[in-house]
């Protein structure tokens, strides 16, 4: 479902799409591309099944009952009309969601975007033969005030050196040099182990465009639409400092799988129970994402101007300076917070680590923390020619 980028389903009852049902196509889909061949398959067979129940297109319905449009199907960039219960936009955080709302004369109830600021960089390697990556539990991390340093293990004896810069760094073109890009790396204590132990199988690739974006078709409690709903990034989708990406759709998928008998039969309570259930589960999640990326964003532009790092002043910053101290409690509640088993206010409601998290932070200083294992003069050395 989520590599398609989109799921019909037809009517498993014959009848079950009644003529009236069928009155508002999703006009703006025309933009659709089908591009995969089995996505295209797949569509196939969903017209030619639905071609043989009931297949008809009356005009629109003025009088629909709740005032709100209803999807009824989608138009392919063909010209192929395929109707359906229900159309799942699950096309990514490109989602044409609001182009396609607004041709038919409704809009998203929530559109929240906010820009990360950031610049991401990656470069992957093979490790050298006799090497081995210590540890692929949490990448080894330097963190600067200008920016974010990783070096993560991944399959087939690869990894991954990588970070972030914020896009207004205008060192950050730099990094595109490999030669430049392997000065910084070696210049970083936690990451230059395993420069040593890899041979570059890439260019560094850089990417920009990290948002965090929450977008919903409930307004209070109704619906903006009927028969249309949102699932994965097209829904919501966060940057990843709490190890969310992907799992975060998998888990809304699992909500939505979990109310599949509502398909068709009621639309309207789907589409409200599936978002209720988004604010109140992920909800949490993406606004303490936003919280520290808006603390992140000030930060590094402050990072570039010289300004150095800051002692951590809340509970997560603590619980991975503990982690880094060497706590197995704090580590094993950063891992679950990480993949996503317990939410943060869960672990600080452990009366024993709570308390450490607060003395650690009553015993950290406030203000600087210097700066950082490669100071920015030194950076910006490094990346010029
Ligand atoms: C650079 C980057 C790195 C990431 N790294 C990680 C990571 O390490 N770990 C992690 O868990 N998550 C990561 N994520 C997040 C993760 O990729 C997404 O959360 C996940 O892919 C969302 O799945 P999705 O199915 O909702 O959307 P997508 O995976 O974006 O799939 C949407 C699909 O819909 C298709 N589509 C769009 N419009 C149409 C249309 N009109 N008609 C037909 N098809 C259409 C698209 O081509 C695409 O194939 C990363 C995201 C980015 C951008």
């Amino acid at each position: 479902m989520f590599s398609t980028g989109c799921w019909t389903v037809g009517s498993k009852t014959p009848g079950m799409t009644s003529a009236p049902d069928l009155n508002t196509m999703f006009l703006p889909c025309r933009g659709a591309q089908f591009s995969r061949p089995h996505f295209v398959r797949s569509f196939t067979r969903s017209l030619v099944w639905s071609s043989a129940q009931v297949f008809e297109w009356p005009a629109w319905d003025s009088a629909h009952r709740t005032g709100v449009p209803r999807v009824m199907g989608l138009w392919t960039r063909w010209g192929n009309r395929i109707p359906a219960d229900l159309v799942i936009d699950c096309c990514g955080r490109r989602s044409a969601s609001p182009r396609w709302l607004e041709g038919i004369g409704t809009r998203l109830a929530v559109n929240h975007y906010q820009s990360c600021d950031l610049s991401y960089f990656a470069r992957h390697y093979r490790l050298k033969p006799g090497t081995r990556f210590p540890s692929t539990t949490f990448p080894d991390v330097n963190l600067t005030p200008y920016g974010i340093f990783l070096a993560m293990g991944q399959d087939n004896g690869t990894f991954c050196l990588a970070g972030g810069v914020s896009k207004t760094d205008p060192y950050r073109t730099a990094l595109r040099d490999g030669t430049k890009f392997e000065r910084v790396m070696a210049g970083l204590p936690n990451i230059a182990p395993r420069l040593e132990a890899g041979t570059p199988i890439t260019d560094v690739q850089l990417m920009a465009g990290i948002a965090n974006r929450r977008r919903s078709l409930l307004d209070g409690n109704d619906p903006v639409v009927e028969g249309y709903m949102l699932l994965g990034d097209a829904s919501l989708y966060t940057n990843a400092t709490f190890g969310q990406g992907v799992a975060l759709g998998f888990w809304q998928a699992q909500a939505f799988a979990h109310r599949a008998d509502m398909i068709g039969r009621d639309n309207s309570q789907l589409v409200c129970e599936l978002e209720i259930w988004t604010n109140q589960t992920l909800g949490p999640r993406y606004a303490q994402q936003v919280q520290r990326d808006e603390a992140m964003v000030q930060s590094l532009r402050a990072g570039i101007a010289g300004a150095p790092m800051n002692n951590p002043n809340d509970e997560m910053s603590a619980l991975m300076a503990l982690r880094a101290q060497g706590d197995k409690e704090a580590a094993a509640a950063f891992h679950r917070i990480d993949n996503m088993l317990t939410d943060p206010s869960e672990e600080f409601a452990n009366a024993d680590l709570n308390r450490r998290i607060k003395e650690f932070l009553r015993d950290v200083p406030e203000g600087s923390a210097g700066p950082g294992p490669l100071p920015r003069a030194t950076f910006e050395a490094l990346l010029r020619d």
